[in-house]
């Protein structure tokens, strides 16, 4: 952990400089989500070269994570697929030239018409419970040929904290995800007498996950329970699907995951698992969102009132509405005072927007340097779970996603939303 003299992470810095950010604020008005195009790309060549071991390997982006055409169609080019989970994320990838093989369909309480749109498009459906086998085969009228099934294991899921990284814990027996153990021998029978062929297995167990050894671990349970499931029923296993859950540090002080450690601890467990068993030609798929395009977006706001009253409040010209994260998890977004990076953090603020809302705060007692009326602010990583759980509450519009090109050019790739869009779903006789 390095702080600097002043109290500052002198090791969180925007990736955008303030001469850039003044050009580009000068064009698009506060507040705005920012993309870094040369850091989603070269990321995603990095998650690629950590699995190129395995042949059939393919990351399917978690689309609800940053639903914007711009972004889907890069990772497309970077060779991505794209994980859907409901019915407008499926015509999204659709009209972003995802098709076939190209979607995985993860949903869960799944509506009808989200199946029948995934069967027409020709996606691989992820089945999220013993129950869904029925009813997808009521809902389109067969089996695919190629299925796959999520599982939960229940119970607890932990690794402790190590050298690699920091403890990770998770209680899979409460989420409503998946199938049980039993279920899955059972719905792989099932399936297959139905007609399926090929099978798919998938898991996701922890969320925003700072450890080398979540993937492994889990590949590690996936792999056991594939080769189990394979003596059991027959079944022919085409891939593992190790989902989300890679995570991102958020706060300056974390030390980032190394996917290529990654890449090689899923190797390892590949190695001592499925090979022996027969099994060395199954893919490894992965569904990463927040690992994908987390850290190469931020909000990029301007601060506009100061309140002192019990406590010093910055108000900011973005809200809640535009970056649920804080008020909804209590999560920490690191902020940076553009321009102001090397100055001293001698001034306690709680960051706020404009919402009816206490919660609406993007950060509470933090250190940073003294802010002026007009500074720019860039809440760090909100390029993955930021724009896309936008809201309308108190009348509040969503804004613009702009993108930073490699050659420092800058494209706006969503509009910010008018009244007349806030309006238009309304009856007012
Ligand atoms: C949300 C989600 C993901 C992506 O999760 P991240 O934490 O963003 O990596 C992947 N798969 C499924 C099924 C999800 O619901």
């Amino acid at each position: 952990m390095i702080f600097s003299e002043s109290g500052c992470f002198p090791l969180k810095k925007p990736f955008v400089t303030l001469e850039q950010l003044r050009a580009i604020t000068a064009r698009y008005p506060t507040p705005f989500h920012l993309y870094d195009e040369k850091g989603i790309r070269e990321n995603a060549r990095k998650l690629k070269a950590a699995f190129a071991w395995n042949p059939g390997y393919r990351e399917y982006f978690a689309v609800k994570a940053t639903p914007t055409p711009a972004i889907l169609k890069l990772l497309r080019e970077e060779g991505c697929g794209a994980d859907c989970s409901s019915l407008t994320e499926l015509m999204l990838a659709d009209r972003c030239g995802f098709s076939g093989a190209d979607i995985m369909f993860s949903s869960n309480d799944t509506p009808p018409e989200e199946f029948q749109l995934a069967a027409r498009l020709g996606a691989t459906i992820n089945l999220d419970d013993f129950t869904h086998i029925d009813f997808l085969k009521d809902t389109i009228g067969a089996i695919p040929e190629t299925i796959s099934c999520r599982y939960n294991p229940g119970g607890t899921f932990s690794i402790g904290a190590s050298e690699e990284g920091f403890q990770v814990m998770d209680t899979p027996g409460d989420a409503k995800y998946g199938f049980t153990r039993a279920q899955l021998t059972e719905g792989f029978r099932k399936l297959r007498a139905l007609g399926a062929k090929h099978f798919g297995l998938h898991a996701f167990l922890a969320s925003n996950t700072l450890s080398n050894a979540y993937y492994p671990t889990l590949a590690g349970i996936l792999f056991q329970t594939a080769v189990e499931l394979r003596e059991e029923t027959g079944c022919d296993i085409r891939f593992i699907n190790l989902s989300g859950g890679v995570g991102i540090p958020y706060r300056p002080e974390q030390r980032e995951n190394d996917i290529a450690a990654i890449g090689e601890g899923v190797r390892r467990k590949y190695e001592e698992i499925l090979v022996p068993a027969g099994m060395g030609d199954v893919a490894i798929f992965t569904e990463l969102g927040r690992f994908m395009l987390g850290p190469y977006g931020c909000l990029v706001t301007k601060a506009t009132h100061f309140k002192h009253t019990y406590k010093e409040y910055v108000g900011v010209d973005a809200c809640a509405a535009n970056l649920m994260r804080p008020a909804m998890y209590g999560a920490y977004h690191h902020i940076t005072v553009v321009g102001k990076e090397d100055a001293p953090c001698d001034h306690k603020y709680d960051v706020t927007g404009s919402l009816c809302e206490n919660n609406d705060k993007f950060a509470v007692d933090r250190m940073l340097p003294e802010i002026q009326s007009g500074d720019l602010l860039v809440i760090h990583d909100t390029g993955a779970h930021g724009f896309s759980m936008g809201y309308n509450y108190n009348g509040k519009l969503r804004s613009a996603e702009v993108l930073l090109r490699e050659d420092g050019s800058t494209r706006l790739i969503r509009r910010a939303e008018t009244p007349e869009d806030y309006f238009s779903t309304m009856i007012f006789d």
